[in-house]
């Protein structure tokens, strides 16, 4: 048992068309805005107040509070260069290829302790002109939240910006900013294991993202309430939310817990059976998911919790597998440890 901290690492991420352009305060002050907005959706939604550390800096001492003043000194951000030429590639690839990019780096020295966030901008604009102005390229999945944006020149770089955004007046909307914070949490949140989900956040839906700051920082302000330890109502978030089941998985994650990872522990497949063994006698699986085509089409809790699982046709009960031979199971501990695997429809259809 190894004793860490686990964090998001933040890249900034320098694409051969850009000379230095000096965004470090706005990419980091967008993900103390994501970093504070989950630690309040998951208290709002019932749950104790947490949310994933920065390089540097641990969320697990205090609470997030708002009043974010000196952004540079928060927490550290490093710098990729990277060549890419962003019309040609499939994100898919992309993505990829920065992975491997960050495992040849000095990036790569703390590997079972971090997730990355690597965030680029591009001066490309998009062929198609829309309305959110969508990311030139959003992917996250294992250790790496990947996006890159057109538009981070205009992003907000202090609580003040952040007010004029809110009030129609800053360099880009609401509805803009919103939506590229949004995805860049979605992104984030599949490092955390979540799959996608019907509505909310892990839909793509992030039209709401905002409303909590405006609560915060407008409504707030006018009932002369304090923004510190005030609980959002759950109505403040609209859609802009996470399933239940996402939130089980979040609540109990190894990032957002900062607990002992216990590297030892183990689930093994025996048939369609799910052994779990862990050198502490007192570990426990927690729950299983099912993954069609990364949607979470099943969720089972284990209440007593339990360290071996059958499944059997009956799980497939009411889920559209949509023709694979394979399907993706995830399991997880009771300290958060995540565990993914295959296993064969065929099989599962003819065990009982
Ligand atoms: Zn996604």
């Amino acid at each position: 048992m190894t004793s860490v901290s686990q964090f998001v690492r933040v890249v900034q991420l320098e694409l051969n068309e850009e000379n230095e352009l000096h965004l470090d305060r706005k990419t980091k002050f967008a993900v103390r805005i994501i970093q504070f907005f989950l630690q309040e959706i998951i208290k709002s939604f019932g749950y104790e107040r947490k949310t994933f550390s920065l390089e540097s800096i641990s969320a697990s001492s205090e609470n997030l509070h708002l009043e974010i003043k000196d952004v540079e000194k928060n927490f550290v951000t490093h710098v990729c260069k990277y060549s890419i030429d962003l019309e040609t590639v499939e994100t898919e690839l992309v993505w990829k290829d920065v992975a491997k990019k960050l495992v040849q780096s000095n990036h790569f020295d703390r590997k079972t302790e971090c997730k990355w966030l690597v965030i680029g901008h591009s001066r490309r604009p998009k062929a198609t002109s829309d309305a959110l102005e969508e990311p030139l390229l959003a992917e996250g999945g294992g250790g790496l939240a990947l996006f890159i944006q057109n538009n981070i020149t205009r992003w907000p770089e202090s609580i003040g910006d952040l007010v004029s955004v809110l009030k129609g007046e800053g360099s880009i909307s609401k509805a803009q900013y919103s939506h590229s914070l949004g995805a860049m949490l979605h992104e984030l949140c599949h490092t955390f294991d979540l799959g996608h989900a019907p509505k909310g956040i892990m839909n793509r839906d992030f039209a709401h993202f905002l409303d909590v700051f405006e609560f915060l920082l407008l409504k707030n302000e006018a009932e002369n309430l304090s923004t510190q330890d005030c609980l959002i109502p759950p109505k403040v978030f609209g859609s802009t939310i996470f399933t239940k089941e996402g939130l089980t998985v979040l609540n109990r994650h190894l990032w957002l817990n900062h607990t002992f990872l216990s590297l030892e522990s183990e689930v093994v497949l025996q048939g369609t059976r799910i052994d779990f063994s862990s050198p502490r006698s007192a570990a426990r699986l927690m729950f299983i998911q099912f993954w069609v085509e990364g949607l979470v089409v099943k969720h089972i809790d284990l209440d007593v919790g339990c360290n071996s699982f059958a499944l059997g046709r009956d799980h497939l009960c009411g889920i559209e597998t949509n023709g694979g031979e394979k399907i993706l199971v995830l399991v997880m501990d009771d300290v958060g440890n995540v565990f993914k695997r295959f296993i064969d429809l065929y099989e599962l259809y003819m065990s009982k």
